[in-house]
């Protein structure tokens, strides 16, 4: 609790241009990703900043998000004590069903708030860091393999030795093909992943995901409908790779079935998922269930990134590195005010207080489209 009282809630509605064209088992990205940023003021001069990073494949869109926070969360923060967090998002559980892209908005601006108030990083508000870096993954998702070929290479020169290839969208013969071409051509100690994000049918998805195996995977994700735990189950079973579950891992409850069920032995969480206290309630029940996490992410940008790390930071069972690239390599321009923290392939844990890196209001206001006071 503090004597703090938040003020003002603005909602901006941000289209960001991205450098290339993506495919993946779920869809196609083309020129932009259009995501939502929140600014909580408060009566202590104080501002917290979150992102909502909507996509029209995950439950929710864009619109529902901006309208969850515009109309729905503005009446329950307006003269609200941002100290009490775990409070808030109740609210907002019980205000609106789902959203769970507009509560994480909302819990990042809260946690920004508490901990530039305490002159502390957030991950100090979850328990400290357990680790000062994480390995960093990029996605191979671009049409032209051979443009993403020599951007894993240039990214193998930073230091990423993680790279993960989507899957699906060109049909199984394409993906042995990129999946072959990716082997020969980079170094034999790059750790290849695989993302279908549920492209594969459930009926040939066992003699096809033994195909892939060939190339060593370290896990391959998501390979079915999100709603079919029961072939999650099957293919966990039937393949040696480790399978990872992420559309199908969305909540708590989700990841209670998963372990109930061991429809995967890997749950991918990422700060969208309802936001950092609930992804810390989702890898509990991980944990619990000998079943270790990963950061995914949903085309955040930068400021999106900075929860997450601070959360895998202070999470040990957050072990197999995360995927905050996007504002490094994937956007023309991030609009925080310093780059983000990437070195030597792996994401550094900020040390400064709050998310660690201030908003550039004058790039956010050049990419905003829409702006709810
Ligand atoms: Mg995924």
């Amino acid at each position: 609790m503090s004597d703090i009282a938040i003020t003002g809630v603005t909602v901006f509605k941000v289209r960001l241009p991205v450098v290339s064209e993506r495919r993946q088992g779920s869809g196609i990205t083309k020129d932009a990703v259009t995501n939502i940023f929140v600014k909580l003021d408060t009566d202590a001069g104080i501002a917290g900043w979150g992102e909502a990073a909507t996509s029209a494949t995950f439950p929710g869109g864009t619109e529902a998000h901006m309208a969850a926070l515009h109309i729905y969360f503005r009446p329950l923060v307006m003269g609200a004590d941002p100290f009490r967090i775990e409070a808030i998002m109740e609210q907002a559980e019980r205000a609106v069903v789902h959203a769970a892209e507009a509560k994480a908005g909302l819990e990042m601006a809260l946690f920004d708030i508490v901990g530039k108030a305490l002159g502390t990083p957030v991950c100090n508000l979850l328990g400290g860091a357990y680790r000062d870096e994480i390995p960093l993954s990029f996605s191979i998702a671009n049409p032209d393999l051979g443009a993403d070929v020599e951007m894993a290479k240039r990214l193998y020169d930073d230091g990423l030795r993680i790279f993960k290839v989507k899957t699906g969208a060109a049909g199984h013969t394409e993906d042995l093909r990129r999946l072959e071409t990716l082997r020969a051509e980079l170094a034999p100690d790059v750790d290849l992943r695989v993302d279908y994000n549920q492209a594969l049918d459930v009926f040939d998805a066992i003699p096809k995901l033994r195909d892939v195996e060939a190339f060593r995977p370290t896990f391959i994700e998501q390979p079915v409908n999100i709603d079919r735990l029961d072939a999650m189950a099957e293919i966990t079973r039937a393949l040696d790779t480790p399978i990872m579950a992420d559309e199908s891992a969305f909540s708590p409850a989700d990841a209670l079935a998963i372990a109930r069920q061991r429809a995967a032995d890997i749950i991918s969480i990422k700060v969208m998922k309802g936001g950092m206290l609930n992804v810390r309630r989702i890898s509990a029940v991980a944990q619990a269930a000998g079943i270790p996490c990963y950061g995914g992410d949903m085309a955040e940008s930068g400021l999106g990134h900075l929860a997450g790390t601070h959360v895998i930071a202070a999470t040990p069972n957050i072990s197999l590195g995360c995927e905050f690239y996007q504002a490094t390599y994937y956007l023309k321009e991030d609009i925080l005010a310093q780059p983000f923290p990437v070195s030597g392939g792996k994401v550094q844990v900020p040390t400064t207080p709050g998310l660690g890196i201030e908003v550039d209001e004058d790039k956010l206001a050049k990419y905003t489209v829409e702006r709810l006071d």
